[in-house]
């Protein structure tokens, strides 16, 4: 184990949650199928090197594939996140995620954490058993990146494939290869480079402190479903959506937030049934236009935000008891 050096080093929070860094399977050139058996500890373990650049306090939240993220999961992270970050003696946090559901729950913590203090969130697309596991150095360099003075009131970050990430814009772009995730409309905020931490943008859009959002003794979300378009849609979906008790429709419709026949059907069906639905787009980048659709029909454009993330937006602003105007207005300014 290498000697801490003398100089005081920050002292960070590592947290789990689980996924595939903290994954093995039986064999080295296994890639999938594998069991989630790793805790923060042995991962801590595998990257002794980590503690020559911060101390570390390690935090088990969770240890779950993180397509089982539920909504209730990511309010008891935000909160607990929220209590690290309030103690004076953690200068910031480091977690550990699977990369499915990676930019859900980043963007969620980017609107509700309330600190300035950095959060960096790391993953792996390989297994911890795998030849050329790409978590350790992931690891290792999400903690330098929590280290930076430049990462602080930057939002939540995440370092990926040596690359630093906003959680506003970070997406998953590719089902196997490291380099999967990328920020489609505004490309990364830093790089990390033989060791070295360089920032070259910032997030301009609110979060954290800034964010109006403050889900610290909220018990649970509204429920907001997503709906894939395409020209078969049944209209009858978004009525049996409203009759389960869902508060919230992101359509992800077609190109520029189009919705096709069933969908707009859907759309005025659910919204005479209380339900808030939001045109964002089955397309990877670029923004959803308002539209006269949405006079006509009550529906909200997501503009840049993808579907995945509008729901998240959706719930926080549903939660927060916003009306249609205040609703709209979100989504211009998130
Ligand atoms: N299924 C995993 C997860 O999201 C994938 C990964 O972490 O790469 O938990």
């Amino acid at each position: 184990m290498p000697v801490p050096s003398s100089t005081p080093r920050p002292r960070l929070a590592l947290v789990g949650t689980g996924g595939t860094i903290a994954a093995t399977t039986h064999s080295s050139t296994g890639l999938t199928d594998y069991d989630i058996t790793e805790g923060v500890h042995a991962l801590l373990h595998a990257v002794p090197e980590l503690l020559e650049l911060a101390e570390l306090e390690c935090h088990q939240i969770f240890n779950v594939d993180s397509r089982a993220m539920s909504s209730l999961m990511l309010l008891e992270l935000s909160q607990k996140l929220n209590d690290l970050l309030s103690r004076p003696d953690i200068d910031g946090v480091v977690l550990t995620h699977g990369t499915d559901t990676l930019e859900e729950s980043a963007f969620f913590l980017h609107l509700t954490l309330k600190t300035h203090k950095p959060v960096v969130l790391t993953a792996a697309m390989r297994p911890a058993s795998a030849l050329s596991a790409d978590g350790p150095l992931n690891l290792h360099n999400a903690v330098r990146v929590a280290c930076s003075p430049q990462a602080q009131g930057a939002g939540v970050l995440v370092l990926l494939n040596d690359q630093i990430h906003s959680a506003r814009f970070l997406s998953k772009q590719h089902t196997t290869q490291v380099n999967a995730f990328g920020s489609p409309d505004a490309g990364p905020l830093g790089l990390v480079a033989a060791g070295q931490v360089r920032f070259a943008m910032r997030c301009l859009l609110p979060h954290t402190l800034d964010s109006v959002f403050d889900v610290r003794s909220l018990a649970a979300l509204p429920k907001v479903q997503v709906f894939y378009d395409h020209p078969d849609t049944l209209a009858e979906l978004y009525r049996s959506a409203a009759q389960n008790g869902v508060r919230g429709i992101v359509v992800a419709a077609t190109g520029n937030g189009s919705l096709t026949p069933g969908a707009l059907e859907g759309v005025s069906r659910a919204h005479r049934l209380g339900v808030t639905c939001v045109r964002a787009s089955r397309i990877h980048a670029g923004p959803v236009s308002d539209s006269a659709y949405d006079q006509d029909h009550h529906t909200i454009a997501a503009h840049w935000l993808p579907a995945q993330k509008a729901r998240i937006l959706l719930m926080l602003g549903l939660a927060a008891q916003l009306d249609e105007a205040g609703l709209r207005d979100i989504f211009q300014d998130y």
